[in-house]
């Protein structure tokens, strides 16, 4: 890697400003010096909202086509600078080429759709005269743009779920204030290059890095913002909602995502892609596979190839194009799941494979016979560890699956289509994916979550709802 130290700028009002003071940003993987980033202000926070403010008439009268064909510009400049973007994300959050390829790759499209989308907002006629008082009345819904938007992202999908936030908002015609995550301002620095390539008016996306719980507040406490959207982890989405009073806001948080193998025909076709969904990125992402209840008559089969799987995953520099998976975000994660995987051990859990760290890479580690109040059972895991849990009746797994606080996706294999249903039913989830991992995500479908993993749902038209208000108009005839 080309070791050459930058220092980068607010993105404010269409252009980029100094400020007074600066964090380190480092590797994850090597801890090198990367570079400076701007520590916003106080004052710097409330440019960036006025700035967002002032925009807001200019963004609205954006036509539909001008807003998508913006979206549009932004998609194919990331198409163009696919390989700069997949670079950064290695650099900035060690994550393997490989995945960081796949995640830019999803970004051309999240921008696409949200192009797509932008000339598809409408309101509908309403049947006024279905009511007696109704007679003699037309009625129709439009959907205007909510206002300044905040967005709060974390580290872990830095340059896509950024465009979960900007593409809805800029499709709806919304103005927006994005605060990153610390360990991830570049990305979000190279996308306000793009949006300002693509000619997006100035103010109509504004960038202030730095400390999340400072930013934040001022973010979510200030009038001029109409709307926050936020996806991380539950302890602050919660302390946004107590915060945010009436304003709206959606929450797309954690959780320890489970999947049951019931019946297959390919146990090893089953095991690899349970490997994929639980070890991608070492484990760091919102729906990966933590917790696998497997029938007991596949139990040890599953095991068998569920850990040969493993066994070829690489460990190592995100830049290497052989690497799997590299260190996790932060030197303290590793210690955290060191203290959860023994704590499972000191209560009857046996470590089938891994369990051990390399620096500041953690070993894909497979975890049976945890109790389900482990904390890596019952606790958002975010790391490289799965547990793996027999089970005799359906009914039982599917207890154990939604016993947990939080209830994103799941996923269930099963060659029956009336358990496929009953158990789609049962599940207490966000989204259900039959014969494939909850790790399974397209970016144009609903994303969401219930109980401790969110409210409001994404993916590009329903964000889309969530960020537009619904007006009524009648006319007396
Ligand atoms: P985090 O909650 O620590 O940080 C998320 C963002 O909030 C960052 O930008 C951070 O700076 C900011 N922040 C921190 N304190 C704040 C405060 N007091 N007020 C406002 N903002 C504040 O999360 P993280 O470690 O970056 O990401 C991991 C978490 O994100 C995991 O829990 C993961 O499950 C969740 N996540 C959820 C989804 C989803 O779509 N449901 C997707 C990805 C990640």
């Amino acid at each position: 890697m080309q070791n050459t130290t930058i220092k980068k700028s607010l993105f404010l009002n269409g252009s980029w400003q100094e400020t007074n003071e600066y964090y380190e940003l480092t590797s994850p993987y090597s801890e090198e010096l990367i570079g400076y980033i701007p520590l916003a202000s106080e004052d710097e926070v409330e440019q960036a909202i006025m700035a967002a403010d002032n925009a807001s008439s200019q963004i609205k009268k954006l036509t539909a086509l001008e807003r998508a064909n913006i979206l549009e510009k932004v998609s194919s400049l990331f198409e163009k600078h696919a390989e700069e973007a997949a670079l950064i994300l290695a650099k900035e959050c060690a994550k393997p080429l490989k995945a960081a390829r796949g995640e830019v790759g999803r970004t051309i499209e999240t921008y696409k759709f949200a192009a797509e989308e932008a000339k598809r907002i409408h309101g509908e006629t309403i049947p006024m005269d279905a009511a007696k008082s109704g007679r003699g009345r037309f009625g129709y819904t439009v959907r205007e743009p909510v206002g300044v938007v905040a967005a709060i992202t974390p580290f872990n999908f830095p340059f896509n779920l950024v465009a979960h936030k900007l593409g809805p908002a800029i499709a709806a015609g919304n103005p927006v204030v994005l605060k990153p995550a610390k360990q991830t301002p570049l990305s979000a620095l190279f996308t306000a290059e793009l949006f300002q390539k693509a000619g997006l008016p100035n103010g109509g996306l504004n960038v202030v890095t730095g400390k999340g719980s400072e930013i934040g507040d001022l973010l979510v406490k200030n009038d001029k913002v109409k709307y926050i959207t936020f996806t991380g982890s539950y302890e602050v989405g919660l302390s946004i909602r107590e915060k945010a009073e009436l304003k709206k806001v959606t929450l797309e948080l954690g959780s320890n995502s489970a999947v049951i193998i019931d019946s297959t025909e390919d146990i090893v076709g089953a095991a690899k892609r349970c490997v994929e969904g639980a070890f991608a990125y070492s484990g760091q992402v919102c729906i990966s596979v933590q917790r696998i209840y497997v029938n007991e008559v596949l139990y040890e089969d599953f095991i068998e190839s569920f850990v040969n799987e493993t066994k070829r995953l690489v460990l190592g520099d995100p830049h290497s194009e052989e690497t799997d998976l590299s260190s996790l975000i932060h030197p303290n994660e590793t210690v955290r799941i060191e203290n959860w995987l023994e704590e499972a051990v000191q209560s009857g859990a046996s470590i089938v494979e891994g369990g051990k760290r390399s620096g500041n890479m953690f070993m894909p580690t497979v975890l049976t016979e945890t109790g389900q109040n482990s904390l890596v059972n019952c606790k958002e895991a975010f790391a490289p560890i799965v547990t793996i849990t027999k089970y005799k009746e359906l009914d039982e797994a599917i207890s154990l699956v939604n016993d947990s606080e939080y209830g994103l996706q799941a996923g269930i294999y099963t060659e029956s289509v009336n358990k496929a249903f009953e158990v789609a039913e049962k599940f207490e989830v966000g989204g259900v994916m039959v014969n494939d991992v909850p790790t399974f995500r397209v970016d144009q479908m609903p994303y969401g979550g219930v109980k401790n993993s969110g409210t409001g749902r994404e993916g590009i038209k329903y964000s889309i709802e969530e960020m537009t208000e619904m007006k009524l108009i009648t006319f007396k005839l």
